[in-house]
């Protein structure tokens, strides 16, 4: 999709499953099964890793930029298995392939933080099993407090860091530690902002991403596991995942009025039937709004 005067592609990297219960929280299931999926066998909702690929001339240079980067393939069987991964379809080289990007093209990495899903396909394994860095010539932008909590696990979210996922991308000098929110960089009309939020996990950015001007300006919103699929965009469904779910709560109730009144597109990274819609304000709040497709697949 061209975007002010950047392309954007949304890239599918395989499928994946997770609890069903787990990922709506307090909300009972005859509700969320309506408003996403049933589940299978094992209570798991059918679901998605995507990422971004943006490319343009922002920053000064010309850069191809990836916004997370899925499960990745270097799981052990048993995980790959209670998780549901399929790569059968889609991995992430082959999606960046369909646009003749390589992995030692991308300039860019910017992780919304480092949860297996988000940051697996980061790292690869050599043929000895030892990871390494997937994208060799990419500076990776990760918050510092993201950092430090995935170094320095809770209790609650310590099975979704797995140090191989990070610790060659710090090892090899490839990281570039942020602080909050701010400017990435700005184009000739366009910006790419980070806003940092602290309900899923300390420290994820949010990617906010505006091009053209005044009243022809877009906007683009990829929130990863703020809003993870169309389904969470109602305040009160909030993932059970969620390390501190008032947070989660307080922040989608901040973000949501704007979301709407500015009209933002919103990228659903895990949704497994919607890549993205607007939102649209009901009696019964915020909902989301029609499915609109990004890239089609
Ligand atoms: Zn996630």
């Amino acid at each position: 999709m061209q975007f002010g005067n950047l392309s954007i592609e949304l890239l599918e990297t395989g499928d994946f499953a997770l609890d069903g219960g787990a990922m709506f929280g307090v909300v009972p299931r005859n509700l969320w099964e309506k408003a996403y999926h049933a589940p299978d066998e094992q209570n798991r909702i059918p679901m998605k890793a995507r990422c971004l690929l943006i490319r343009g001339h922002i920053g000064g240079k010309d850069r191809i930029i990836l916004v997370d980067t899925g499960n990745g393939d270097k799981f052990p069987p048993k995980l790959a298995q209670m998780y549901k991964i399929d790569i059968s379809r889609f991995r992430l080289e082959t999606s960046l392939a369909r646009f003749g990007v390589v992995p030692e093209d991308i300039t860019d990495v910017i992780l919304t933080h480092l949860h297996f899903d988000h940051a697996g396909g980061a790292t690869s394994l050599d043929v000895m099993g030892k990871p390494y860095p997937t994208f060799p010539n990419a500076r990776h932008y990760v918050q510092r407090d993201q950092l430090r909590w995935a170094q320095y696990p809770a209790e609650k979210d310590r099975a979704s860091f797995l140090k191989e996922n990070f610790e060659p991308l710090t090892g090899s000098g490839l990281i570039e530690i942020l602080d909050g929110d701010g400017e990435l960089w700005a184009g000739e009309d366009c910006s790419i902002r980070l806003h940092a939020v602290h309900g899923h996990t300390k420290a994820l950015q949010t990617v906010m991403i505006e091009s053209g001007v005044d009243n022809t300006k877009e906007r683009m919103l990829f929130s990863a596991d703020l809003i993870p699929t169309s389904a969470h965009v109602p305040v009160p469904y909030v993932m059970a995942y969620d390390n501190f779910p008032l947070t989660t709560i307080e922040e989608k109730k901040a973000l949501l009025p704007r979301l709407y009144e500015e009209k933002w597109l919103v990228v659903y990274e895990h949704d497994g039937f919607m890549q993205a819609s607007r939102i649209t304000a009901t009696e019964r709040g915020f909902m989301r709004g029609d499915a609109i497709t990004i890239t089609e697949w």
